[in-house]
């Protein structure tokens, strides 16, 4: 592959300055989070500004026949951004722009680069009464790969996985074309996959193999003035687990629940090896914690929810502590 001659090319399209086949930034692009086994192996990184920089970059790679990869961060579990066949590798993170929030019918229309960090932020500066999904994963990865992956936020409860947040999209297919799915294919509003058969399947959990999204609708929510988050920590999963499941099916203002395991919980402690736990069976420390939160429009109706909640996990013999959230 003649490196220099599709670098060129591609440098007409980004600028010089956002083109790279250099040894050391081959190096950055060339695996993600996980390590894979083998290696992968990125030939050239761009990074574009524009949708249509980006139609342009997959028809050079068509004129080249060379793999493309879309990345935010690279810091997914699977090791999914890869480049396992060489090519280019497409870093969207100059497309972190939030093009337009509509309050009435809550949605943010973000770029396929957007992180957690510029979503949370810009809605914490312009539209404090409304928010997105928070996930576990660091505040730099990205929204768009997220809601492509299923991607579990703490709004779960209320909006289920990643997928069931999004409600249109703008993609670049492998031929270089520009589409859109959802309402906003039929009019300037971003409102939801309707009315047309729902597209977006082809691009959900495909990874960025069957089209790079340029531009994503995500649900918001409303934030309310009354939020509880009850911590539950220092009891066993045999307690915990039907105390959440009780929980999760009782209503209560509830926008988050969420446990995690031995493993993980010994990770949030960062313990080191000699005190971490080996048999999470045997082990009589606890390995239970879980985070329960509600919100409420009223301090009377967050209060009537806060004693249900507290009365279900009494019952279930699981102890929590209310902490404030902001
Ligand atoms: C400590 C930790 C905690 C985590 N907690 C959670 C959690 O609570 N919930 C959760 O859902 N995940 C979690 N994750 C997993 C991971 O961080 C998320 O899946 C995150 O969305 C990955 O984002 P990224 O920007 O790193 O994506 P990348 O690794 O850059 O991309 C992921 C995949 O999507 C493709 N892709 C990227 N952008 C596009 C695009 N615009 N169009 C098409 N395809 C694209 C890539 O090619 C790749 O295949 C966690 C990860 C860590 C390390």
């Amino acid at each position: 592959m003649n490196n220099s001659k599709i670098v060129s090319e591609l440098e007409k399209v980004v600028g010089e300055k956002y083109v790279s086949a250099q040894p050391e930034i081959q190096f950055l692009y060339h695996y993600d989070f996980i390590t894979a086994e083998p290696e992968g192996k990125c030939d050239i990184a761009i990074i574009p500004n524009s949708a249509e920089e980006v139609q342009e970059i997959v028809k050079i790679a068509i004129k080249y026949k060379i793999p493309v990869v879309p990345w935010v961060s690279g810091i997914n579990f699977g090791s999914i951004a890869t480049p396992r066949k060489g090519g280019i590798v497409v870093d969207l993170r100059r497309l972190n722009r939030i093009i337009e929030v509509n309050i009435d019918d809550m949605y943010a229309v973000i770029e396929g680069g957007v992180t957690w960090a510029d979503l949370k932020g810009y809605l914490e500066k312009k539209h404090p009464n409304l928010r997105a999904g928070i996930t576990w994963s660091p505040p730099g990865t990205g929204v768009v790969p997220a809601c492509l992956c299923y991607g579990m936020f703490d709004l779960r409860m209320l909006g289920g996985s990643g997928a069931e947040f999004i409600n249109g999209m703008e993609v670049v297919l492998g031929s270089g074309d520009l589409i859109k799915v959802g309402s906003c294919s039929l009019s300037n509003y971003w409102y939801g996959r309707q009315p047309l058969p729902d597209l977006a399947g082809l691009f959900l959990s495909w990874e960025g193999t069957t089209g790079i999204v340029t531009k994503m609708a995500v649900k918001l929510w409303p934030k309310l003035p009354y939020r509880t988050t009850h911590l539950a920590i220092g009891v066993k999963m045999k307690f915990g687990v039907p105390a959440m499941l009780k929980l999760s099916k009782a209503g209560l203002g509830i926008c988050d629940i969420y446990f995690v395991n031995l493993g993980w919980f010994q990770s949030i402690q960062e313990l080191n090896e000699k005190d971490v736990v080996k048999d999470p069976i045997k082990a009589k420390t606890p390995d239970f914690f879980g985070l329960i939160t509600t919100q409420a429009y009223t301090e009377k109706q967050h209060k009537a929810q806060c004693e249900a909640i507290e009365a279900i996990c009494t019952e279930k013999n699981l102890k929590i502590r209310p902490t404030e959230e902001t």
